[in-house]
């Protein structure tokens, strides 16, 4: 049996025209990406068309750095046109909290050891509570309490279990923050307790939801480029969701939303904790191959991904193997030196002609073909 608590639910987002998402009891696991750049200067109309593309992509919640006040005005006016979630992240400065609480912010994500005095952390908690805004309290490894800090260092010292302090103190933290909203009556949050280590993450992670039901945001910060970040990040969340930890994901990756978006959908899919979609399978390519899979893959992801539909699409490399290892996929396609092969169920539907490197030609065949399922 499971020995971890079945978290609350949180309901975020539901003002203007903001889509509610649930986050934690038996909501739906949730995919988040972060804004990678600065809102000064943006065009808001390009940033909500970007947003409503990741939302085709599998994201449920995007979060926005707002470092000055200027950023939180601009994410206000953002939140009028979106109907994506969006996160406002404060560091330090109490009154940028209180401004996103004026507008359509769906959830806040503060640190109360950053913000400075209990009388502004309750001035933020009072506010959310009349907006009905829940609070993320997200503890990051990098920023320990002093005498946490120092407690690590003894058991290195000391030749002890480092890992295991550190993750303690992980956990710990969370907990500090936490008793401040206890002590506050606010129960609408939310906790990330990130690490750049696996190892922390899982560990922390498991102890603090041994004991509390508050949702879990899992992420693995600093996690790196797309291989080491995705790889840290399946392994951490994988195991995590395992024992139903974890009510919402952000794979960090120094690489693009999109990909994040991707990472983190494909992660739950595979965990058995999102159903539906477009499922791509694709061989690695070999030197059978007749058909360029690579820059297929490359051409078409985005767009699959983005579909309404729940099928599975092959892309194969040869006529030989291809449409037997893809003999499940609604559709597929593959190809031997000019000729290019559509299959469904593993039966050929479609063989054309194509000129060496005439890719739209390729894309022609293939969209139409998709259209027909
Ligand atoms: S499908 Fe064909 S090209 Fe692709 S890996 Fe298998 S044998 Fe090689």
């Amino acid at each position: 049996m499971c020995e971890f608590k079945k978290t609350r639910r949180i309901a975020i987002g539901g003002k203007g025209i903001t889509r509610i998402i649930g986050i934690g009891g038996d909501s739906p696991v949730s995919v988040q990406t972060m804004w990678k750049s600065s809102l000064i200067g943006a065009d808001i109309q390009e940033i909500a068309r970007i947003l409503s593309e990741l939302e085709m992509l599998g994201c449920d919640i995007v979060r926005f750095a707002v470092p000055d006040m200027e950023s939180a005005d601009i994410l206000l006016r953002l939140a009028e046109i979106t109907p994506m979630p969006l996160v406002a992240d404060i560091h330090f400065d109490y009154r940028l909290a209180l401004r996103c609480l004026d507008g359509n912010i769906a959830k806040i994500r503060i640190n109360p050891g950053n913000i400075g005095s209990r009388e502004r952390v309750k001035s933020v908690a009072g506010k959310a509570r009349d907006t009905g805004t829940p609070i993320r309290i997200g503890v990051n490894s990098g920023s320990l309490p002093k005498d946490l800090q120092e407690r690590i260092e003894s058991v290195r010292r000391s030749a002890g279990d480092v890992l295991q302090a550190r993750s303690a103190a992980l956990t710990e933290t969370a907990e500090r923050e936490v008793a401040v909203f206890d002590e506050l009556d606010f129960s609408d949050i939310i906790v990330s307790m990130k690490a750049s280590s696996v190892g922390e993450t899982i560990r922390s992670n498991r102890e603090f939801a041994s004991k509390h039901d508050i949702p879990l945001h899992l992420g693995v910060t600093e996690a790196g480029p797309v291989i080491s970040g995705v790889v840290k990040s399946t392994i951490a969340f994988s195991r995590l969701l395992e024992d139903n930890i974890g009510a919402t994901v952000r794979v960090s990756l120094s690489d693009s939303m999109e990909n994040e978006v991707i990472a983190g959908r494909e992660i739950l899919a595979e965990c058995g904790k999102r159903n539906g979609g477009v499922r791509i399978i694709s061989c690695p390519r070999c030197g059978r191959n007749g058909f360029d899979v690579h820059s297929f893959v490359n051409r078409w992801q985005k767009k699959l991904l983005g579909l309404d539909k729940n099928i599975t699409v092959a892309v194969m490399g040869c006529v030989v193997n291809g449409p037997g290892e893809g003999k499940h996929a609604d559709i597929g396609i593959t190809g031997a030196g000019d000729t290019v092969i559509v299959f469904r169920k593993g039966k050929t539907v479609r063989t054309i002609r194509v000129e060496p490197g005439d890719t739209a030609g390729v894309d022609a065949v293939f969209e139409e073909e998709l259209g027909l399922l």
